[in-house]
């Protein structure tokens, strides 16, 4: 049986940058034509590898950025290209994140019958107030109306991200945002708080006392509020910060946090190939000049011992509701958290935030709430 891996495609462009966005994208009124050729002169590199010559792929993910933000035809281009390239399963998961501003009717169609068979959609609220106050370009109307589309265009797996802590947002407001999620059904949802940067234009209005973020406990209560609400709805909390229906778990995800091994096309964009981490180059221009002369788009490369593997693996693993089970980890590593972790572990485990057994170590309902926190403690 071939071992499976995911992929994942970087669209770094976006229509506007949002007030506190920190991640790699640029802001453009129409993104570079040039840009989908070089993801497949890359994809090419990679497929010539034995590694991906024996890996089958199950699934695969296209983010940003906003990929929306090209055509339809040009995305199930893509997702084509990558088909003749690579072995994907005929189950493969193939998500594609949007943002409700570039979604209309006939695009979300040319894309379900071009293969993708799960979105995810950037919602943050639904109150027209907040998203102006973090620059997102879309209102309230327009995320539920995108959902509305994106069911009739045969999207029967559907993720919404929603912030809390956004600037000015009150319990209220909150609790409507959830109340508004639930109706429309998604089979995911992901719940983050807003981690303002200090560099970012949001981070500076914070600085300057422009703008004001819920009080810490105010922000702890709104997860907490919105976890309950969740759970009672039926979903799962199945990751610190990811939510689900019964086996609708976002596959692509879970690889990264087993630690699997994905492929990165795109700028900016991280492989891991067994341990071996290769990251793109940042800038589009860059990537896309590179490849143009046939050359690797690499910034990077680092193979990553095992003691490096096994910590990233266990903190990865134990963002997860189920934790990690330690014969799969000595099979993986020959080495087991007490061996590695020693007192770090006992303290953990005395002060409540852990459990673990000789079967399987997780994070206890406490720790699961203050997961950043604990896990800081492992790196
Ligand atoms: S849509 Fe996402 S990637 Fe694009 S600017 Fe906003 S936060 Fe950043």
């Amino acid at each position: 049986m071939p071992e499976k891996a995911g992929i994942y495609l970087h669209i770094p462009f976006c229509r506007s940058k949002c007030s506190y966005c920190a991640f790699s994208s640029w802001p453009c009124r129409r993104p570079p034509a040039g840009y989908p050729a070089a993801l497949l002169a890359q994809a090419r590199q990679l497929a010539e590898l034995p590694w991906s010559q024996e890996k089958k792929f199950a699934t695969l993910f296209v983010g940003g950025g906003t990929p929306t933000i090209y055509p339809a035809p040009v995305l199930t281009d893509l997702l084509a290209g990558l088909g003749k390239l690579f072995r994907l399963d005929p189950e493969a998961e193939i998500s594609l994140e949007a943002n409700p501003d570039t979604l209309t009717p006939e695009l979300l169609r040319q894309l379900r019958r071009g293969g993708f068979n799960r979105i995810s959609i950037g919602v943050q609220s639904f109150h027209d107030q907040l998203l102006h106050r973090i620059g997102r370009r879309h209102d309230g109307a327009k995320a539920r109306q995108a959902v509305a589309w994106a069911r009739q265009a045969g999207f029967a797996n559907l993720n919404l991200d929603l912030m809390y802590g956004l600037p000015g947002q009150s319990r209220r407001q909150w609790r409507a945002d959830i109340a508004t999620a639930l109706e429309l059904q998604p089979e995911h949802l992901a719940i983050y708080q807003l981690t303002p940067e200090a560099e970012t234009p949001l981070g500076r209005a914070l600085a300057a006392g422009h703008l004001v973020l819920p009080e810490p406990d105010l922000s702890a209560e709104l997860e907490q509020e919105a976890r309950q609400a969740l759970l009672a709805a039926g979903y799962q909390h199945y990751e610190v910060a990811n939510y689900c229906r019964p086996g609708r778990a976002c596959r692509h995800n879970l690889n990264y946090w087993h630690n699997g091994s994905y492929l990165g096309l795109g700028a900016a964009a991280v492989s891991c190939l067994d341990g071996l981490r290769l990251v793109n180059v940042a800038a589009p221009g860059r990537y896309r000049r590179l490849l143009a002369a046939g050359r690797a788009p690499y910034a990077e490369a680092e193979l990553l011992g095992r003691p490096a593997a096994f910590r990233e693996t266990v903190i990865m693993g134990l963002r997860l509701r189920q934790g990690l089970r330690v014969d799969q980890l000595q099979q993986r590593f020959a080495l087991t958290p007490q061996q590695y972790y020693g007192p770090i572990l006992d303290e953990l485990i005395a002060q409540g935030l852990l459990v673990a057994d000789r079967e399987r170590i997780a994070l206890s309902e406490r720790g699961f709430a203050l997961a950043n926190q604990v896990l800081c403690r492992l790196v």
